[in-house]
């Protein structure tokens, strides 16, 4: 499967890039993940309007227009079969490491796809753990700076959790690579956009399938208490779509098993997949 890399598709073993990229020394880029379900992109305008407001945010030039895009990715998916294209930008390869932006530098551009694997957790729900949101002010910006996320995320897997719930001055933010979701009271709750969340293009879908069926869903604060309460908690993302969260800290949530709640939201997202793709 050939990947893309600066105007070119080239087999992945042969697709280099400088070991001056500011990606690889400063992490200075941005990125997006987008699902492509029986080879038709997933939400593609969504998904680019993000990148669009993640370079303005970092002050890289967006290099594409929205055409281009679609013509530079497309190629990538193969067949008809269900998978997601990575694409990533930095801000480029300097003559020499110095943290000032350099003058007159293309941008690197790399995408490439891959098979979205099975996910049988989805249907019987995940284990996840509660840690303390270490990340940094801009987690609205989707940037290739992940250190804080892997670290979090590895933690919570040696805990025996699939994902961390990250709780910011005792408020729940998002999962370490996905946004969440409870069900408080018997209502369907999320934290609101700010520059502590990622703007979640799943959860977006889920906020919009809510309002067109009638499930009534609030985008408002939750705290670590009202989490422990929850009746369900779910995770979202592109990559998992919306999973149920069985377990937080070892304590089982609502009856330990997938919700009512999340049932009728997961097949409303499925049957909205099957209606886009
Ligand atoms: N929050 C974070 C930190 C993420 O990394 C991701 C995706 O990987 C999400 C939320 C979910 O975003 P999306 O639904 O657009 O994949």
């Amino acid at each position: 499967n050939p990947v893309y890399l600066n105007g070119r598709y080239l087999p992945v073993e042969e697709a280099h890039i400088s070991v001056l990229d500011r990606g690889f020394l400063f992490g200075d880029g941005v990125y997006e993940v987008i699902p492509a379900y029986r080879g038709r992109l997933f939400e593609f305008e969504a998904h680019m309007a993000r990148l669009d407001n993640s370079l303005a945010a970092v002050l890289i030039g967006n290099p594409h227009s929205l055409d281009e895009w679609r013509g530079i990715l497309v190629p990538l998916l193969k067949g008809g079969t269900d998978q997601y294209v990575y694409l990533q930008i930095t801000r480029g390869a300097a003559p020499k490491r110095d943290h000032l932006f350099p003058e007159n530098i293309p941008p690197t551009v790399f995408a490439m796809s891959s098979p979205i694997p099975p996910y049988p957790e989805r249907d019987t729900g995940i284990r996840a753990v509660c840690l303390e949101d270490s990340r940094w002010d801009n987690c609205h910006v989707k940037a290739i700076t992940l250190l804080a996320n892997v670290l979090l995320r590895q933690e919570a897997s040696e805990r025996g959790g699939a994902e961390a719930i990250l709780v910011k001055n005792g408020f729940v933010t998002e999962g370490s690579s996905s946004n969440v979701f409870a069900v408080l009271n018997g209502v369907l709750v999320t934290p609101p956009l700010s520059r502590d969340i990622l703007p979640g293009i799943t959860r977006a879908v889920i906020l919009k399938i809510c309002r067109e069926n009638h499930v009534s869903c609030r985008e408002q604060s939750m705290t670590i208490d009202d989490l422990k309460q929850a009746d369900e908690i779910w995770i979202a993302s592109s990559v998992r779509e919306v999973v149920p969260v069985v377990d937080l800290d070892g304590r089982a949530v609502g009856g330990g098993e997938p919700g009512p709640a999340w049932q009728q939201v997961n097949r409303l997202f499925q049957a909205y997949k099957q209606s886009v793709s």
